[in-house]
């Protein structure tokens, strides 16, 4: 069985066709610029990389030549489109509309339009893309599959914000977090890896990349998570402030004399680690700034640290203690010293990290944890389009 894996973005859109007997990627690749000019494919197969310049008015123009692209004499990977047994999107917002992955019908595209002002730079572009593939490949299944759904789970007194409950009722404003495919697919391999059944585990899982979210995960349900109704709540991130007294917002858009849409892309854009530091949203710019002295780069990353070790305070006591803390996403996989900031001082909790374990390289799932540490700390690179690929057969 083949799955082509699709996350379309306002005016981009990435790939990946999966062959689902050995979970290998048989071909990967991009399309930049659908829909302004400069129009680029970038196709990987075959240990090679093909790029076409070629304009993409639309995500329909893209879907097609990504398609040209997989049945391509050289380039290709398939014969003919048949051999793609089904297409699963990546969607950013559920909603409470869907609470699971969702084959994609007319009804199902209704909901979708219904539920798109939850993610006004995000759910848009998802439609785009699945209307673009019902049009390239009529009658093919597809399978809507949503960050949100691995939070799904989450009682009601930990997704409720404490508003007027009326309010939340009519306009459905609570806690909806993000990145779920990804603590989904590391929580299980974590479990996997400890040779344990989930429903056995007590785990938190940090996504750490550009955006970050933490959740908590017991028994294989996701309990309580990070972010909120978007995905600005939470620890600071590269260019989002994350967790901040709204009512500071308003005295600042005063102050700075911005509208609330402003002062809101003012927090989506300028703030978190880049507007505490002056220098960069990249960690690894951070940590060279640091090591060169810039007390502001190491103030950003004090903060970043912090609020992740409050955060697995917070869910250590929510899940009733503590077997895992799983790190993953570009920052979680790749920089030692947040990993050993965050979780910094918690040896008391039975959290201790093995300090060579986690300086050393490696590729894979990797134990970081000193052998004596109650709880155990691991790295595992997070593979969302793999979750895409395996809700989507799932389904079928
Ligand atoms: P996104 O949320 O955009 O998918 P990523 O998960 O790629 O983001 O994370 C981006 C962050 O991860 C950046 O701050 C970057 O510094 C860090 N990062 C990514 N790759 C590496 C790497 N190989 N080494 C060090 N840091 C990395």
């Amino acid at each position: 069985m083949k799955i082509l894996v699709i996350n379309a973005g306002s005016s981009s859109l990435k790939y990946q066709l999966i062959r689902m007997e050995t979970e290998e990627v048989i071909a990967k690749g991009g399309c930049e610029r659908i829909g302004i000019p400069g129009g680029k494919l970038t196709h990987k197969a075959h240990g090679k990389t093909y790029v076409i310049e070629r304009e993409m008015p639309t995500h329909t123009d893209a879907i097609s030549l990504v398609l040209a692209e997989l049945v391509d004499k050289e380039a290709g990977v398939i014969s003919s489109m048949d051999e793609i047994d089904a297409v699963g999107h990546r969607v950013v917002a559920s909603g409470e509309a869907f609470k699971k992955t969702t084959l994609v019908t007319d009804e199902a595209m209704v909901l979708m339009d219904e539920i798109a002002e939850l993610a006004p730079l995000h759910n848009p572009a998802a439609i785009l893309g699945v209307n673009a593939c019902r049009a390239v490949m009529p009658g093919k299944k597809m399978a809507l599959v949503f960050d949100t759904s691995f939070h799904a789970t989450m009682p009601d007194y930990a997704y409720l914000y404490a508003i007027d409950y009326e309010d939340y009722r009519a306009y459905k404003v609570r806690r909806y977090g993000a990145h779920g495919t990804s603590h989904k697919f590391v929580a299980g391999e974590a479990a996997r890896y400890l040779g344990k059944s989930p429903e056995e585990l007590k785990i938190i899982t940090c996504h750490l990349g550009n955006g970050s979210s933490i959740s908590a995960v017991k028994g294989g349900k996701c309990i309580d998570t990070s972010m909120g109704f978007t995905p600005l709540a939470g620890v600071p991130m590269g260019t989002r402030s994350g967790d901040i007294d709204v009512a500071a917002i308003d005295f600042l858009c005063h102050k700075k004399g911005m509208t609330m849409d402003e002062g809101l892309n003012y927090l989506n854009k300028q703030c978190g680690v880049y507007g505490i530091s002056g220098v960069s949203s990249d960690f690894r710019d951070l940590i060279a700034a640091k090591e060169a002295g810039n007390d502001r780069a190491r103030l950003a990353l004090d903060m970043f640290a912090y609020s992740c070790k409050k955060y697995i305070g917070a869910y250590m006591a929510a899940l009733g203690g503590l077997d895992v803390i799983v790190f993953t996403a570009g920052i979680g996989e790749n920089t030692p010293s947040v990993r050993r900031d965050a979780v910094a001082g918690l040896e008391a909790f039975g959290i201790k990290l093995d300090e060579a374990k986690n300086e050393a390289k490696g590729d894979g799932i990797r134990e970081i944890s000193a052998a004596d540490s109650k709880v155990k700390i691991l790295v595992i690179p997070t593979n969302e389009e793999l979750v895409i690929a395996r809700e989507t057969a799932a389904l079928l």
